[in-house]
């Protein structure tokens, strides 16, 4: 008799069926641990997963995921899945930035590390030279620089920038660029110490492995081989299910009840969920945090991708960034995922302009945008377009975050907190919820020990 046909007791309860739970799970498989992971959602991913859209029958993902060499966790986790040739590897970080009609590029072809990004910059036609110069001073200031002095200097990057000879030309096409979609937000709001940390992980540490990485597949696929490993594993199982309530007995979590009303029973509990809905379990669970927690709350940021589809090809780049008019970022989806069609995504980060606006309106603004973006689209008709809004995509960065990472929750003896919002020093990320996924396995083993 398994724990699949009888309900007894697991080994670890995990909340949650994104990054970080199913990191742990995994982690905790490996050690022949018997695991039950719930998931509220349909799709196990949780914030990075594909889906399929009714109105163009098409699987889109969430949101277009990008990632870094230093995103080292991330990377392991997809290479022990076997995934790591689903991950394409731009090398040497090599941007095709556009602006007035004409494409510039960040990162050179051939020579790797800060060289070859400063070489680029030498050359890069968006800026006039003496700005050009301006930009690698600020990337030189970060190299040498302490994180912590600098911030206590300027705490909000736009200070820190303009405190360190930037101005609106070297912002516009080189900072915000890097910064927006990476720390989803406006460099007005956001934490100095999050920008520098970005900016010497993405470009100044890793000298050997300087690459921007995005999945050839559609996100979901990556999770399936851990999805497969709980699925044929004889004593452990994804249930989905929310979980509504934590049983506490003598400082102890002894169950978890799901809206369902199923009570599972584990000796060791993590939850890998948001930090507001974690906030949620324990008001429904009835353990009481301290009333000034939820007025730290994180805040959040939202992304939108807009789809297009076209009949011909527009774009021949795998990725592109755009650095004037509306248009940050956009993607060619059939390029990276090798489909025999013409499906663009444009991602807009910090989208606080385009989240409540209406579908209709933002293909109109963006097909228009486009056209000056990518000539070809103009005599290209769109065959379909989906938007995707994810007004929660990532928290906030801002100079108040680090404290609301931090804060003291209830200490129960079998409950562990995960999610990449817990403290990893980390933007909301993959390598975040990989980092914070693992030390969370980490931890439970060393309590069952
Ligand atoms: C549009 C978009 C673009 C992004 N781009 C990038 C990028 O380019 N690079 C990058 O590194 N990161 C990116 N991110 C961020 C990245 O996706 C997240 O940082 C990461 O997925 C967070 O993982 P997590 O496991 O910590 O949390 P989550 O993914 O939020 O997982 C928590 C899970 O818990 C579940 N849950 C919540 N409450 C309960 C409950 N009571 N019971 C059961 N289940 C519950 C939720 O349904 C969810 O599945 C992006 C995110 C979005 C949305």
């Amino acid at each position: 008799m398994t724990h699949k046909d009888k309900k007894i007791k697991y080994d670890t309860l995990i909340i949650g069926g994104g990054i970080s739970g199913i990191t742990a799970c995994y982690s905790l498989l490996n050690k022949k641990k018997d695991v039950v992971l719930i998931e509220k959602s349909s799709h196990i991913g949780g914030r990075a997963f594909s889906f399929f859209d009714p109105s163009t029958k098409e699987i889109i993902d969430n949101g277009q995921h990008v990632i870094v060499g230093a995103c080292k966790n991330f990377i392991n986790l997809i290479s022990d899945l076997g995934l790591k040739n689903k991950i394409v590897n731009s090398k040497n970080f090599r941007v095709p930035v556009v602006a007035g009609g004409k494409t510039s590029y960040l990162g050179s072809r051939n020579i790797p590390s800060i060289v070859g990004l400063a070489w680029s910059i030498i050359s890069y036609s968006h800026l006039k030279k003496s700005d050009r110069f301006k930009v690698i001073f600020g990337l030189l200031k970060i190299l040498m620089s302490d994180i912590e002095k600098e911030t206590n200097k300027h705490k909000i990057f736009k200070d820190w920038l303009k405190g360190n000879k930037q101005n609106s030309s070297t912002i516009k096409y080189f900072w915000n660029i890097i910064i927006k979609p990476a720390l989803n937000d406006h460099i007005e709001k956001i934490d100095t110490k999050y920008a520098l940390f970005v900016i010497k992980k993405t470009f100044l540490q890793s000298q050997k492995n300087l690459f921007l990485g995005y999945p050839s597949v559609a996100l979901s696929d990556l999770w399936q081989p851990i999805e497969k490993k709980i699925s044929s594993s004889k004593s452990s199982t994804i249930k989905k299910g929310r979980v509504k309530k934590l049983i506490l007995e003598k400082n102890l979590i002894t169950a978890a009840e799901l809206s369902n009303g199923e009570v599972i029973q584990a000796n060791t509990f993590v939850t890998t969920i948001p930090q507001k809905d974690l906030f949620q379990l324990f008001k429904e669970s009835e353990i009481s945090i301290d009333s000034k927690l939820s007025k730290k709350e994180l805040n959040n940021s939202p992304i939108v991708g807009i789809h297009f589809w076209f009949d011909k090809l527009v774009m021949k780049e795998n990725y592109l960034a755009s650095a004037d008019g509306e248009t940050q970022w956009i993607f060619n989806v059939s390029k990276n995922h090798q489909e025999k069609n013409f499906h663009i995504v444009i991602s807009q980060s910090a989208a606080w302009n385009w989240i409540n606006q209406e579908k209709e309106d933002l293909k109109n603004i963006f097909l228009k945008e486009i056209t000056k973006i990518l000539p070809k689209s103009k005599h290209a008709k769109l065959l379909k377009y989906s938007i995707v809004k994810q007004p929660n995509a990532t928290f906030r960065c801002t100079p108040e975050s680090d404290e609301s990472r931090d804060i003291k929750l209830p200490s129960i003896e079998n409950l562990f907190i995960s999610g990449d919002w817990t403290k990893t020093r980390w933007p909301s990320t993959m390598e975040s919820a990989v980092i914070s996924g693992n030390k969370v396995a980490n931890t439970v083993l060393n309590y069952m020990s």
